[in-house]
Parts: C-alpha cells; sequence; structure tokens
C-alpha cells in the first residue's frame, strides 16, 4: 500500500472557512458585509458551473454575491462600462471577470479596467506588480491556495527544487514567485517550465516538489518524478468514463504510476480546487478589511 501522504485540500478549506467566519463577525459588526460581483460571458459549460459554485459558497457564508451573465457576443465597450459602474459601487469590494474571454475580447483590456483595490483575482498588473517585488496585496486564488495546502501539511520550502510546469498568469507564473519569496514556508529554488522547454523530464527528476498546471490528463508520470516528491496537481481535466456523467474529471499526474512514488500529492477533485474557492472568499473578506 501506498504511504503517499495526500493533501486534502477540502480539510484545508474547511479550516480556512473556520476562521473566515471569525473575520465576517468582526466586519458585520463594523457594518461591513463582504460582497463580490462575478461577470461569465458566454455560455462555457464549465466557466458557469465554476461561477456557480463560487457564487454559492460566498451566499452560504452570509456575504453578498451576484453574477452578471452577459451574452458571447458583448462588446469589449460594455464590459468595461459594467466593470465602471460596479467600481463605484461600494457594495461590492470585489470584481471578477470569469476567464477565459471570447476572441473578441482583449482580456488584458478588461483586467486593466477593474478598481485594483477589488482586483480579488490578483490579475491586474499593479498586484500582478506588487507580487513580483515580494509585497504581495491580492494574490491569485489559485497559487495562493496552493502555498496554504503545503503550509497545513508544514511542508517547508526552503531550500527545495521547486519545478513548475505551466507558466499562465493565473496559475504557474503566480506560484514561481511565491515559492521563491523570501517569506516563511517559501525560499524554494523555483524553475518555471512550459510547452518549449526541452527535455522537461531533466527537471522534473531534480525536483523536490512539482507544480503540474498544464491541462494534459495523466501528463506527468512516475518515470518523471523522484523518489519521495511531492506532487502539486492543478490540471483540472474531464476526460470519458464509465460512469453515470459519462466523464469523470482528473489532473495532469498519473495517479496510479505516481502513487507508489511520492511522499505526498494533492488529489484531483479535492485538492486545489477547494483552496481555489477558499481563497477567492479570503481576498473578498480582505478587500472589505483594507478598503471597504
Ligand atoms: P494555460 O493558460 O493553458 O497554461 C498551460 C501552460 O502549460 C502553458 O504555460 C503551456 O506552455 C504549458 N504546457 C502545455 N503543454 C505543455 C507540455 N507538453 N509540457 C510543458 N508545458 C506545457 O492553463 P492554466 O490556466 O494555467 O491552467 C492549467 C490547468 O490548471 C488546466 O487544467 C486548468 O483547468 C487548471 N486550473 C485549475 C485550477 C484549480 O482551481 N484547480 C485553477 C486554474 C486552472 P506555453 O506557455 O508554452 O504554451
Amino acid at each position: 500500500m501506498s504511504k503517499a501522504k495526500i493533501l486534502s485540500g477540502k480539510d484545508t478549506a474547511l479550516s480556512v472557512y473556520n476562521e473566515l467566519n471569525k473575520r465576517i463577525v468582526l466586519l458585520a459588526d463594523k457594518g461591513i458585509r463582504p460582497g463580490l460581483c462575478v461577470i461569465l460571458i458566454g455560455d462555457d459549460p464549465a466557466s458557469q458551473i465554476y461561477v456557480r459554485t463560487k457564487t454559492k459558497k460566498l451566499k452560504s457564508l452570509g456575504l453578498l454575491s451576484e453574477a452578471i451573465f452577459l451574452s458571447r457576443d458583448v462588446s469589449e465597450k460594455k464590459i468595461i462600462k459594467i466593470i465602471n459602474d460596479l467600481n463605484n459601487d461600494t457594495q461590492y469590494h470585489g470584481i471578477l471577470v470569469q476567464l477565459p474571454l471570447p476572441d473578441h475580447i482583449n482580456s488584458q483590456n478588461i483586467i486593466n479596467a477593474i478598481n485594483p483595490e477589488k482586483d480579488v483575482d490578483g490579475f491586474h498588473p499593479e498586484n500582478a506588480g506588487w507580487l513580483a517585488i515580494g509585497k504581495p496585496r491580492f494574490i491569485p486564488c489559485t497559487p495562493k491556495g496552493i502555498m496554504r495546502i503545503l503550509d497545513d501539511y508544514d511542508i517547508d520550502l526552503s531550500g527545495k527544487n521547486i519545478v513548475v510546469i505551466g507558466r499562465s498568469n493565473i496559475v504557474g507564473r503566480p506560484i514561481s514567485i511565491l515559492t521563491s519569496l523570501n517569506v516563511k514556508g517559501a525560499n524554494g529554488t523555483c524553475t518555471i517550465c512550459h510547452s518549449r522547454t526541452k527535455n522537461l523530464e531533466h527537471y522534473t527528476m531534480n525536483a523536490d516538489v512539482v507544480i503540474t498546471a498544464i491541462g494534459i490528463p495523466n501528463y506527468l508520470t512516475g518515470d518523471m518524478i523522484k523518489d519521495e516528491a511531492v506532487i502539486i496537481d492543478v490540471g483540472i481535466n474531464r476526460v470519458d468514463a464509465d460512469n453515470d456523467k459519462g466523464y469523470q474529471i482528473i489532473g495532469d499526474a498519473d495517479w496510479s504510476s505516481v502513487i507508489d512514488k511520492v511522499s505526498a500529492i494533492t488529489p484531483v477533485p479535492g485538492g486545489v480546487g477547494p483552496m481555489t474557492i477558499a481563497m477567492l472568499v479570503e481576498n473578498t473578506i480582505e478587500a472589505a478589511e483594507n478598503f471597504g
């Protein structure tokens, strides 16, 4: 039987919500109810599920949580007008535009329109800049959640070799920064790999911790990692399955070939995903505390 520790993001998220509940009460004492507005453009089924999950979670904690649904052919100008209205609406402390956006819309223009003090996704260049200089304001939810899981399970990155596979602004890039910051729990030596990396195994074989965020099912196999490595699996991949739904969600790591080799691993589902939501709630509360 495998001796791997299963790093349950579900469990860590529960302890996060316990802490957050106390902060919600303190804010309520001051007459502040944290509020988040999510904008969804188009009808992508996965995005609809993500938005519903996020808004439901905030509501269940008693926070104000609204979603604005816009048709796929909406203009960039109209979205920016809606964002401007939300920037000036004091009941919303956080604004989130669900990505990806349709091709005719320039995502960067949309992100730039959000007031950085309401940018609970942490994607605005101002917030990305604060993170890059080691003074984070809003940290993107998925990387923030990864750091919290590692902390919760006492996995200290100091002096460790970290390999991040994927360089997106949402996951790969910010987690590469966070793991290498000069702060408690971090101080790792981080290498960031991507689709142009030659001989990826050369890097993963030397990694104490592999963080994979590429979106290819079963990509990271047991022969690519060293014994006792830690795997943080960010991938969410829908594959055909012989069950009622006809599909199942799996990660980027090939569970059957890595599980007997790793010392710890996040499962998919139940690993990084629940922490992404928990960190969105935390960032919304932080926005209300700091700028409410
Ligand atoms: P993305 O923007 O598509 O980025 C994927 C990254 O993987 C890119 O940097 C790409 O390299 C790299 N890549 C692709 N194929 C590769 C290969 N064969 N070898 C090495 N690198 C390769 O995706 P993302 O938004 O970061 O998301 C990544 C995955 O995480 C997806 O499955 C997504 O659904 C999941 N995700 C999960 C959560 C969660 O809460 N659990 C949150 C966000 C995302 P290039 O830059 O060279 O193209």
